[in-house]
């Protein structure tokens, strides 16, 4: 059977007096007035050890929001077995019941789960109610919907047969265990790569990062009310290194589902590598990983909508999507009225607690990300070579803060115009409007990843010369608009060379990793 392709979820705005900023704040005052107890989910079992650790709101350190449990090795372990002893009625059950599953998730988090859904990101991944509206709402929904929609689309794809043979293709799930690894930063990805294996038959061990254990934990009981079977998807909170010595040498080990650091998933994939010889399959590698997202301006573009691109690709989230504007090359002619756009949006631009929603910027994510993020910042100060435009200041004394920051570097290659930052820095390189080709290599080699990038202009010959000269520069490419905010079913996601395996989150793509298909020829 065919699932139409569904409409986007309709992004609520919460203006102040609707009904549904009522029903968030009081999901958020629920949220606040009690401490959770967080236990892993294994096979049949929720599982409480001894060792429980705190979660906090990054924007109030002091808001101790949760304790979950932590385990060690032997809960791996027991995910591993809960997932394959779960796996032969799982991906026996018919492909309609699976699928119901997945729709039903998507309806109680568009109804009932919506507003706690949100107000356990705002709280604990510290957005603000819009960021978690387009995340942990209508994003992570249009997964659930569009992969649904795609697996149809797969399982329709039939090859020819011909007079007295009968030839198709059965796409079976993977043989063995898929492994999550997900991030903090987006709830909807958390969601996306654990559920989205398991649409197509697969079994998984799911580690999300611990920052965003709070959410994850929501995800559980939405998926669990909506009729997911015991040990299709085994929540666990064990420390990565740990977790990794026990999954990659498993044989039944089938494949990665991963977002995060560039660092990190280079590590797996040589673990992967070295212990090749012990699986039943090759297993399959997707990641999403870092980035260094440009913005190239030319001097034909509009000064207004390259400042509103830059202040809200640059700090929507504090910078902390993979996607984030942070390395932009600017004409020299343009730059005084973009400057002054820049510096009077960042005037207008408020920064604190979630709770209030005129704050457009809250917490980066914990201590270790600030002080990292604190660093490139004192660094730049110290810098002769580096102007500061806006922002410069930090402070964590309750929570986790850091102004917008925006840099002038001299040197296009400073440090900042290089490195990912992950948080609230752009740093801008002012190039002479004669030197547009040369900037445009620039663009293209100073950075080993490929996630992201946008053009601004109106000449069409300068689009079609960065279109095709930033070919592999960025796997979503955006021409006058944020180089954020993908959405699914419209701009598939993901992106090449240091950035990941480009498998476009939430498209057909990605669903066809999760798939092994075998041939049947039956002669009649
Ligand atoms: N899909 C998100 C966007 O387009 C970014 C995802 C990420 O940060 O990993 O902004």
């Amino acid at each position: 059977f065919q699932v139409p392709i569904p409409q986007n979820e309709p992004v609520k705005e919460y203006r102040p007096g609707s009904d549904e900023r009522a029903k968030l704040k009081a999901a958020l005052a629920e949220a606040s007035s009690k401490t959770v107890d967080i236990p892993m989910y294994i096979g049949a079992d929720e599982v409480r050890t001894e060792i429980q650790k705190e979660l906090v709101a990054p924007h109030n350190r002091h808001q101790i929001l949760a304790h979950f449990h932590e385990g060690d090795q032997s809960h791996v372990e027991q995910a591993i077995t809960a997932a394959l002893n779960a796996k032969g009625e799982w991906a026996n059950l018919s492909w309609e019941h699976r699928a119901s599953i997945f729709l039903k998730a998507a309806e109680l988090l568009a109804g009932p789960y919506r507003y706690k859904m949100n107000a356990a990101t705002m709280l604990g991944q510290s957005k603000n109610a819009y960021q978690a509206e387009i995340d942990s709402a209508c994003e992570l929904i249009d997964f659930l919907r569009f992969n649904v929609h795609y697996a149809t689309e797969i399982y329709s794809q039939q090859p020819k047969s011909s007079a007295g043979v009968w030839n198709r293709l059965e796409y079976r799930p993977l043989e063995g265990f898929v492994f999550a690894l997900t991030p903090f930063n987006f709830t909807a990805i958390a969601g996306n790569l654990p559920t989205a294996p398991a649409l197509l038959g697969n079994t998984v061990v799911w580690k999300p990062a611990y920052q965003q254990i709070y959410s994850a934990q929501v995800i559980m009981e939405v998926l669990k009310e909506a009729g997911l079977p015991d040990g299709v998807i085994n929540l666990i909170y064990v420390d990565g290194p740990l977790a990794g010595e026990v999954i990659f040498k498993h044989p039944d080990f089938a494949g990665i589902h991963f977002t995060g650091s560039t660092g990190v998933f280079q590590q797996i994939w040589k673990t992967i590598g070295e212990n090749i010889h012990r699986y039943k399959s090759y297993p399959r590698i997707v990641g999403e990983t870092g980035g260094k997202d440009f913005v190239l301006v030319h001097e034909s573009a509009d000064p207004k909508a390259v400042a509103t691109g830059l202040v809200r690709g640059a700090f929507e989230y504090q910078g902390q999507k993979c996607s984030a504007a942070s390395r932009a090359y600017i004409p020299s002619n343009l730059w005084e009225q973009i400057r002054t756009y820049i510096v009077a949006d960042l005037q207008a631009i408020k920064m604190g607690g979630v709770e209030d929603f005129g704050n457009f910027v809250n917490a980066v994510i914990d201590e270790k990300s600030f002080d990292k993020i604190s660093k490139y910042i004192s660094d730049a100060k110290a810098d002769p070579t580096v102007e500061i435009i806006a922002g410069g200041n930090v402070d964590k004394t309750d929570g986790f803060f850091v102004e917008p920051t925006v840099l002038v570097a001299s040197n296009p290659l400073y440090v900042t115009m290089c490195e990912e930052i992950f948080g609230p820095v752009l740093t801008i390189y002012l190039y002479h409007p004669d030197n547009f080709e040369h900037t445009i290599e620039l663009v293209d080699q100073t950075s080993p990843y490929a996630l992201t990038g946008a053009v601004f202009a109106k000449d069409r010959y300068a689009l079609e010369l960065v279109t095709k000269k930033l070919s592999n520069a960025a796997g979503n490419f955006y021409i006058n608009d944020k180089p954020t905010g993908a959405v699914v079913g419209q701009q598939p996601f993901g992106g090449a060379r240091a950035s990941g395996t480009n498998d476009k989150a939430g498209s057909l793509l990605n669903l066809l990793r999760w798939v092994s298909a075998r041939t049947i020829k039956e002669t009649l």
